[in-house]
């Protein structure tokens, strides 16, 4: 049996964060990935302004033409009709996971992780963890950053996340054409809590919707209709995933072994996005073992973690309530109409993709919008229909 101080599971954005950030601090590390490298991860691929800091801090990487596009184009669309057009927003980034979940890996390698790949785990002990291979291995910590049907998560909570509040989307990559315009668009009635999007790359654009599962009766439907409404080969076959929109968990491991990235629940309820906050839990994570590992107090990893990890969560809870503004019916037409116009909250939200503003930055935008709100919502429970 070969021994480390960490092993982590899997290798994306939130295990290689752990692994670069544990081996560069002198632990032994090993770095399990049911996939070897280069592994595709269905995924939009948008970068923000948030994930460039992470990876900045993190990894030490700059976003560059091989890896990236940056467009400053943004479109917001409610089926298809045009809510606004901004050709100069802030720049936002898209990537292929690719290709950029295999830089990340690479740089884990680089710092000194030890790879187990093509092989996953298949059991959970105390101190020690199988492999489908037969490989043993001990640890005396671990971060499970399996992704969200993670088999840590299952081991340890009897499932990887509650069916009621997860997120599911759908995605096809089409060709690039030349008539296409480098707009990132996206279209907030494409479904129910949630949106469509299509995000153009170096040669594809990759089109998909997305949302809170249970509200979305038939997610193959909202898709066919995006598909046609953006003008996509409707004979490619749709691949699906889930994502948990928001819903992390309140406690993300148990003792010495944690949970980071999708397997904590890390995505923002909003946006969708989940690869800066895979990294940066991925790194609080590690974080939080190396401390308890010096302390010589593997068991007091999760509660350094929890400290670590809170303004993400604080974070995730603010956004939860932006969600309770634009998503539900009674408001979200009112969202739409603020963001037409062209108002404090459209800019806001240019800003928090692009990692220049962050959803407490929003509150007085909202604020501001309360008494028009209240007024709405009562109203709505009435059943009035009249102008608004
Ligand atoms: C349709 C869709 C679109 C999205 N679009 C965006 C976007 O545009 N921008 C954005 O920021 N986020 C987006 N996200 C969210 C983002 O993809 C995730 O939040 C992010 O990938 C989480 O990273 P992670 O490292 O936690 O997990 P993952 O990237 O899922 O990596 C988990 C790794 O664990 C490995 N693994 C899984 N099970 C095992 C096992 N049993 N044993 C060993 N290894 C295992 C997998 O092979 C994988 O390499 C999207 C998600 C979906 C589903």
């Amino acid at each position: 049996m070969s021994d480390f101080d960490l092993i982590i599971v899997g290798s994306g954005p939130a295990g290689s964060a752990a692994a670069v950030t544990a081996a560069k601090a002198g632990l032994s590390v090993a770095l399990i990935d049911k996939a070897a490298f280069p592994r595709d991860k269905l995924c939009g691929g948008l970068f923000t302004g948030r994930s460039e800091k992470a990876m900045r801090a993190i990894f030490g990487r700059e976003v560059n033409d091989e890896l990236f596009v940056t467009s400053n184009h943004m479109r917001f669309l409610a089926k298809g009709r045009v809510l606004a057009d901004i050709p100069n927003a802030p720049p936002v980034h898209l990537t292929m996971r690719r290709d950029f979940d295999a830089m990340l890996h690479a740089e884990a390698l680089k710092a000194g992780a030890v790879p187990y790949l093509g092989t996953p785990i298949t059991e959970l002990g105390n101190n020690t963890l199988l492999l489908r291979d037969g490989s043993k291995l001990g640890f005396k910590a671990m971060i499970g950053a399996d992704g969200v049907n993670s088999f840590v998560a299952r081991s340890l909570f009897g499932r990887p996340f509650d069916p009621e509040t997860i997120g599911f989307g759908l995605e096809i990559e089409t060709p690039l054409t030349a008539s296409r315009d480098s707009a990132v668009e996206v279209d907030f009635d494409a479904a129910s809590w949630g949106y469509g999007w299509a995000f153009p790359k170096r040669k594809t654009v990759t089109v998909g919707v997305g949302g809170i599962n249970s509200r979305n009766v038939d997610m193959k439907a909202n898709m066919a209709a995006y598909v046609s409404q953006t003008g996509s080969d409707p004979s490619l076959r749709y691949k699906g995933q889930y994502l948990p929109f928001g819903d992390y968990k309140k406690h993300p491991g148990r003792e010495h072994i944690l949970l980071a990235g999708d397997a904590a629940g890390l995505v923002d309820p909003i946006t969708g996005e989940g690869i800066a906050l895979a990294m940066e839990s991925g790194h609080h994570a590690a974080c939080a073992v190396i401390e308890a590992l010096a302390a010589d107090q593997p068991q007091t990893a999760l509660p350094r973690y929890l400290k670590l990890v809170k303004p993400i969560h604080r974070s995730l809870d603010q956004a939860k309530m932006w969600r309770m503004i634009m998503f539900p019916k009674a408001t979200e037409g009112y969202f739409k109409k603020a963001f037409e116009r062209g108002s404090s909250l459209q800019m806001k939200y240019l800003e928090l993709l692009a990692g220049e503003a962050e959803y407490a930055d929003l509150r007085g935008a909202l604020l501001r919008r309360i008494p028009k709100l209240g007024w709405r919502l009562i109203k709505h429970r009435l059943g009035f229909r009249g102008p608004t």
